[in-house]
């Protein structure tokens, strides 16, 4: 947690915090679960139906505050029948995923990543009129997969900034302050927008709901970002897809096998590799970590929590 969240969380409940920053083992979930009243996890935490089953009657734990909005990570059905609510930090998050977004745009189909390699290994010549000619992005077609707080965030920048068109897919219509077309399904959109964002929740319904089929549909010049969650797209699919130059290129923030990263992906000009930074600014995480905070100030206090998912 930032200084800030941290300082809060001991004055406030007598928190205890864990230092270390891999995953926590199974053990150290059941441990924690039978020992705190609230758990405050993040996204590598896989607080998974069999660790609530160990846990079973000594259970202490009545909330797992979650750090992020996506909470993939955790089986909602098994908290809920265990009766461990949990909660999570929409809206925190959304601005700083969406610049992450545009980032990783503006990086791929500019060869951002690319030039600034050829710099720093000391190979730049000088400019010369077509050297390292990237695709143009203001006027292009956009396509929102997941038209959520962070899709329309990545929308409205691509359609105020960049004077872009706009599609979707969701699985609603949406009031939007800007316009763009809703499209039937995922392939109907790849098929016909210059960059495929990637922004739908983990879920059993959007495992790889981008595959060969959809990469295939999309436009050998087009791009396609994630900033969703790797689960999202089949990552072999896409090494595929990018080695037969089925499109032009990738920019990604999020992996399938985190933080694996495979070195096919690693070796090709054509793809922008960030390391999941989609929220980490120190505002944003210590906003995230407030609202986290705020739930179990609500969960202490008997009064509705804010943010419950179950
Ligand atoms: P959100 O507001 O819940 O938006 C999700 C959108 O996805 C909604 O428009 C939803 O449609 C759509 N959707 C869900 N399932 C779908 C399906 N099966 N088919 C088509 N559309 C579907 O969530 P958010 O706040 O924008 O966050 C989105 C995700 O971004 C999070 O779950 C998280 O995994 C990820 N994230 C990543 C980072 C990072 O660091 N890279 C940071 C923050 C979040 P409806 O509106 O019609 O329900």
């Amino acid at each position: 947690m930032t200084a800030d969240v941290e300082a809060r969380a001991k004055a406030e409940f007598g928190a205890t915090v864990r230092m270390e920053t891999a995953p926590l083992s199974n053990a150290e979930m059941i441990e924690a679960m039978k020992a705190y009243d609230v758990v405050m996890p993040s996204l590598k935490d896989q607080f998974s139906a069999e660790v609530f089953a160990a846990v079973g009657a000594d259970l202490r734990c009545k909330l797992l505050a979650n750090f992020g909005v996506g909470y993939n990570h955790i089986d909602v059905a098994a908290a809920k029948a265990a009766g461990v609510a949990v909660t999570n930090t929409p809206g925190a998050v959304t601005d700083a995923t969406a610049d992450i977004a545009m980032t990783l745009i503006l990086m791929t189909a500019r060869r951002a990543g690319e030039g600034e390699r050829i710099v720093r290994a000391g190979k730049w010549e000088g400019w010369h009129p077509v050297q390292f000619l990237g695709a143009h992005v203001s006027g292009k077609h956009v396509g929102i997969l997941g038209m959520g707080r962070i899709g329309q965030a990545i929308a409205r920048r691509c359609h105020y900034g960049f004077g872009m068109d706009v599609s979707y897919l969701a699985r609603s219509e949406k009031d939007l302050d800007f316009p763009a077309e809703r499209m039937r399904d995922a392939k109907e959109l790849a098929q016909i927008v210059d960059f495929l964002i990637v922004a739908v929740p983990a879920s059993p319904e959007t495992q790889h709901l981008v595959d060969a089929e959809i990469l295939d549909a999309m436009k050998d010049t087009a791009f396609l970002v994630n900033i969703a969650r790797g689960e999202v797209v089949d990552e072999h699919a896409l090494i595929a897809a990018l080695e037969a130059g089925k499109i032009a290129g990738a920019g990604l923030d999020v992996y399938e096998f985190e933080p694996k990263v495979p070195e096919a992906l690693k070796q090709r000009e054509n793809v922008t590799l960030l390391p999941h930074l989609g929220t980490a600014a120190e505002e944003v995480r210590s906003q995230m970590g407030h609202m986290a905070l705020d739930n179990i100030a609500a969960f202490v206090a008997g009064r509705d929590l804010p943010n419950l998912i179950v």
